[in-house]
């Protein structure tokens, strides 16, 4: 048998998306993670939205988890929450 030893560090953690559930691998500690490609969205920026606005950036209600989003999500809220002129 062997002792419970903890999960070993991978450059990517695997993390879970709280908008669509998928799971994905977040390289934020890394060099070259896909999210330094895309415009970077605080967690407090999504907090401060109307319910409505959530809703319809399709982001379930109550305060955002301090987790990633995957890069489809990612990519639909950030385009979401840019302002169309
Ligand atoms: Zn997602």
């Amino acid at each position: 048998m062997q002792p419970d030893a903890p999960p070993p560090e991978s450059s990517a953690a695997a993390t879970r998306c709280f908008r669509c559930g998928a799971s994905f691998g977040c390289g934020a500690g890394t060099d070259g993670c896909w999210c330094t490609g895309l415009p970077a969205i605080h967690p407090a920026r999504l907090a401060a939205l109307p319910a409505e606005a959530r809703a319809a950036l399709g982001l379930p209600p109550g305060a955002p988890p301090a987790s990633c989003l995957c890069p489809t999500c990612l990519a639909a809220v950030s385009a979401g929450l840019t302002p169309h002129s």
